[in-house]
């Protein structure tokens, strides 16, 4: 989608630090990390958000939070913890409505989310 951040950053009209890409998802680092890792795991196929999914996405889905998984491996978070949350919508702050995951991890996590 032409006006989307996310899909120029899939298209690399925008810059962004890569660190995985695969058929259907692409990975990067969140330009303000609100942690020691901060990765955004995307489709590449421009969905708004998880909401947006239905029946048909089932796979599309594994293969994202697969992606997540990767990346904490490959960040070296994975024993210790790590955060996965997917802003859906106005009330939860979504400011990019390209679907994603935040990857957080590296440092010790509160709850409730504020
Ligand atoms: P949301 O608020 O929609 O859940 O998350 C959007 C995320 O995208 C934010 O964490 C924000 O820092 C990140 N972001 C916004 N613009 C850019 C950009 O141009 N490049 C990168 N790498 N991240 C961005
Ligand atoms: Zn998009």
């Amino acid at each position: 989608m032409k006006d989307c951040l996310f899909c120029q950053i899939i298209a690399r009209t925008i810059p962004a630090t890569i660190v995985y890409e695969d058929d259907s998802a692409l990975a990067f680092e969140d330009v303000r990390p609100q942690a020691p890792v901060h990765v955004l795991v995307i489709p590449k196929r421009h969905v708004a958000s998880v909401h947006e999914l239905g029946c048909s996405d089932g796979q599309l889905l594994a293969d994202l939070l697969l992606c997540c998984t990767r990346i904490a491996q490959q960040k070296g978070i994975s024993d210790a913890g790590y955060r996965l949350v997917t802003n859906t919508g106005r009330n939860a702050g979504q400011t990019v409505f390209h679907l994603h995951f935040h990857v957080l991890g590296g440092r010790t996590m509160s709850w409730p989310p504020g």
